[in-house]
């Protein structure tokens, strides 16, 4: 069932005199496992989602659903729900490794499992597990989290949410300030999330090449507004729009259309280094 926005509108300083309006009508939804992408320039209200998406902030009006369910519904469980709701969907906001603030990395993961109210062992479990499927090895359990490399700081604190094992993940530029090895770390640990624990991803990214390759569909938006939804093929075919709004496509996208402009007779409609490969061979051999 997923997360369900319907007319979202979120204003920033309702009454203050100094609105802002950051959500103007925003209707999507996210499908259980799905894998989405979630763009847009600086200021276009991707933060605004997410803490909608996680029930950190309320709608000014529309309604938000988790599993069917209006997160900010009146019911008589509502306050319980609204707690689980922060468990099921985890949020890893920009440079996480911020946040560590334990002694011990162990102590750290083991934070957010903790509040939840599960038993000492669920904890313990949870948390050795986390950082097993973040690459963390048990030598560095007792070590102070301040000692570790920038990129194992970083596992460590996604490990403290991936231990509250939620469903859906949100991650803020997981990647931002990583070396090579870093990124390619972080997307075989998003792809091994899917495989092991079917978890949803939501992916905020400037990166169209990451988004292309890894997004089943990806949401663009513009100053407040949902502007595109669809599959990375369908979103990449409006390179115009998206140029206008200050994004681009994927390299491997844009090489095609500008041979395809240049009056080359070839399959444009490429997202990957490899398709585009694939399309620029055919229209060689032809
Ligand atoms: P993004 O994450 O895409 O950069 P945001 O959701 O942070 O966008 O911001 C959307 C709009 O809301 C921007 O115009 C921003 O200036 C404004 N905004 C964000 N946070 C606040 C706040 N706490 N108070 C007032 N305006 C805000």
């Amino acid at each position: 069932m997923g997360i369900r926005f319907e007319n979202v509108n979120f204003i920033y300083g309702m009454g203050s005199g100094y609105e802002k309006q950051a959500l103007k009508n925003v209707s999507f939804s996210v499908e259980e496992g799905e894998f989405v992408g979630l763009v847009g320039h600086t200021g276009s209200g991707k933060s605004t989602l997410i803490h909608l998406m996680n029930g950190l902030e309320k709608p000014t009006s529309g309604t938000v659903y988790y599993n069917g369910k209006d997160i900010h519904g009146q019911g008589k469980n509502q306050g319980a729900f609204l707690k689980e709701l922060r468990s099921k969907v985890g949020v890893v906001f920009q440079y996480p490794e911020n946040q560590l603030f334990e002694v011990s990395v162990i102590e750290d993961v083991k934070f957010g499992p903790k509040n939840l109210g599960l038993s000492n062992l669920e904890v313990e479990k949870r948390s050795f597990d986390a950082l097993k499927l973040v690459g963390i090895e048990d030598d560095l359990l007792d070590v102070s989290p301040h000692t570790l490399s920038g990129g194992q700081k970083r596992r460590v604190a996604i490990a403290g949410v991936l231990a509250m094992e939620p469903e859906v993940l949100i991650l803020d530029e997981p990647t931002a300030g990583l070396d090579p090895a870093g990124r390619d770390e972080m997307f075989a640990l998003l792809k091994k999330l899917r495989q092991e624990r079917e978890t949803t991803i939501v992916l905020v990214s400037h990166s169209m090449d990451d988004v292309a390759k890894y997004a089943d569909r990806i949401l663009v938006m513009n100053q407040g507004k949902l502007v595109l939804d669809g599959t990375p093929r369908q979103v990449f075919a409006y390179e115009e729009e998206l140029c206008r709004i200050g994004l681009g496509v994927p390299e491997a996208t844009r090489v095609l259309h500008l041979l395809k402009a240049a009056g080359a007779d070839l399959d444009e409609n490429g997202i990957t280094p490899e398709e585009a490969a694939e399309r620029i061979a055919c229209w060689i051999k032809k």
